[in-house]
């Protein structure tokens, strides 16, 4: 993968804000949040619990959509996609990793990284070489046929790691990426994550782990749904 060599502007948030109504409370998860991110970029998002990291990486993500303002990805303005044009660009455009893994347990490591391949129009031989790819990539190379329940969380998150990386994503999105794992395995899963920045990918990760958020190239505070501070 190349560096890009001008500033290349991925992502774009205009006053966004996210309200979720229930039937006796309104909660404003997100308010007036505008931020640039660059192609290449590594931004860590931090902040207290229910400040909504979660909901912001998911509004990135395409999971969820803005109540209000404007978030254009690769300058198109995500509001204006059809349903199947959003569905199709988080799969080809955006990879995932949660705090829970969320891997599959009755599928092996290896189905559990070609599962999100498999809903692109990738032959079967180039899909399992990329699963290969990736898999190696994190480590893996020799687990492709074990069960998630067969491996350590640190192998189990190198696994999502792989799953989301293997379709070449042009955004990385992890959500509190090490907030199950002990130390040990955290810190081999940022020094992934770094090497997958390294090699040209634009993360956007959620932490509350200040000494890994510190290894990232900008950090945003939220509090209470507004970015309070930037560094
Ligand atoms: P964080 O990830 O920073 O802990 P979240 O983004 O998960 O915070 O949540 C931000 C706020 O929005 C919280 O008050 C939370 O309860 C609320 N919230 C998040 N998702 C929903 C939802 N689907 N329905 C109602 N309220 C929600
Ligand atoms: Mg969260």
């Amino acid at each position: 993968m190349t560096m890009p060599t001008t500033r290349e502007v991925l992502i774009q948030l205009d006053n966004v804000g996210k309200r979720f109504a229930t039937e006796d409370v309104e909660t404003h998860a997100l308010q007036n949040v505008s931020l640039t991110v660059d192609a290449g970029e590594w931004l860590a998002i931090e902040g207290p619990s229910g400040c909504g990291k979660s909901t912001l990486l998911s509004i990135l993500g395409l999971l969820d959509s803005p109540s209000t303002g404007a978030y254009r990805l690769h300058g198109q303005p995500v509001a204006q996609l059809s349903a199947d044009d959003r569905a199709d660009a988080r799969t080809r455009k955006i990879g995932f990793v949660f705090q829970a893994f969320n891997l599959i347990a009755d599928l092996t490591v290896f189905e559990n990284v070609e599962l999100p391949l498999t809903y692109r129009s990738i032959g079967s031989a180039e899909r399992r070489e990329r699963v290969r790819d990736a898999l190696d990539r994190v480590g893996l190379g020799h687990r492709g046929a074990h069960y998630p329940s067969q491996l350590s969380g640190g192998q189990q998150q190198r696994a999502a790691v792989a799953r989301a990386v293997a379709g070449n994503p042009v955004l990385l999105l992890a959500d509190e990426p090490t907030g199950n794992l002990d130390s040990v395995n955290g810190d081999a899963v940022m020094s992934l994550l770094a090497e997958l920045h390294r090699d040209g990918a634009t993360l956007c990760m959620v932490t509350h782990d200040p000494k890994h958020a510190m290894r990232a190239e900008r950090v945003v505070r939220l509090v209470d749904g507004c970015v309070v501070h930037e560094r």
